[in-house]
């Protein structure tokens, strides 16, 4: 038999965690606000308590919040609404199906004209490095660090006009392209950028369409993105604080003007930065 006390009481020692029933939740403050739709975050409560969790064959977060635990799920947008499959591994090796349901939700339609038309159709040599940075990515987002605790109220990374343009249908030039991943958050060009919750620069890089970017960890699979920025103050693996400055709105890659797109990941799926804002 596995002995969880001793994994416990050094998870403890270093991280500070209080209450540890579970091997591999983390102790919370806080928790997003449950909405299940394409986009969102399900919230489940998890009994008897669980060792690990799936969803969709990828790993998610266990918490323990009020002596309970609870499932934090991302729900990709391209998510078909119904009934979904959690499945929660116990420590005895035995496991169970918790089901939830993800609920319809439409999201508008939104149409760009872009004036440089290579970043609606994108060359050859373009759509090489578009790959490579989408393979980059990726891995980024399918990052799992259990060395910080997720902070799930965050501060708004800049003061500026917060659309609420996340899971628009997006058109560039009258053509169908992906839906829009994150929140677009107005500001003039130079406004400085804070680090929404505490967390670990992951990395950061000029990339074809989201310009100067950066990736920042906040923990078991809850990962944070801004892009367009004009300069980057921060370096990868640098530890940064709520409210710290990590860099600048500007206007790099795909944009129509001066703005910084913020996206949340939940495990490695892109869900609505609103649902986590103060
Ligand atoms: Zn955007």
């Amino acid at each position: 038999m596995k002995s969880p006390f001793t994994f416990s009481f050094v998870h403890s020692f270093f991280w500070g965690t209080i209450f540890c029933s579970a091997l591999e939740a983390v102790e919370v403050k806080n928790l997003p606000v449950n909405l299940s739709v394409p986009g969102g975050v399900a919230v489940i409560q998890i009994e008897p308590i669980g060792e690990r969790a799936n969803y969709n064959g990828k790993k998610v977060m266990l918490v323990n919040y009020r002596e309970s635990q609870f499932a934090v799920i991302g729900i990709p947008l391209d998510t078909v609404p119904g009934i979904k499959n959690l499945q929660v591994e116990y420590s005895s090796g035995s496991s169970s199906n918790h089901d939830f349901t993800v609920k319809e939700k439409k999201y508008q339609e939104q149409r760009l004209t872009i004036s440089n038309n290579r970043q609606v159709n994108p060359n050859e040599n373009d759509m090489q490095r578009i790959n490579r940075e989408s393979l980059e990515m990726r891995a980024a987002f399918a990052n799992w660090t259990e060395e910080l605790t997720p902070n799930f109220k965050m501060q708004a990374p800049v003061d500026g006009i917060q659309s609420s343009s996340f899971g628009l249908r997006r058109f560039f030039n009258d053509q169908p392209r992906a839906p829009h991943s994150g929140m677009d958050i107005a500001a003039p060009e130079g406004a400085p950028i804070t680090a929404p919750a505490d967390g670990i620069i992951l990395s950061t890089g000029n990339y074809f369409f989201n310009g100067n970017t950066i990736i920042l960890d906040h923990g078991f699979g809850l990962i944070s993105l801004y892009c367009h920025m004009n300069t980057i103050d921060v370096e990868n693996g640098q530890i940064v604080k709520t409210g710290d400055q990590i860099g600048r709105v500007g206007k790099t890659g795909r944009v129509t003007g001066p703005h910084l797109h913020w996206s949340i990941n939940l495990n490695g799926s892109r869900v609505d930065p609103a649902l986590f804002l103060n």
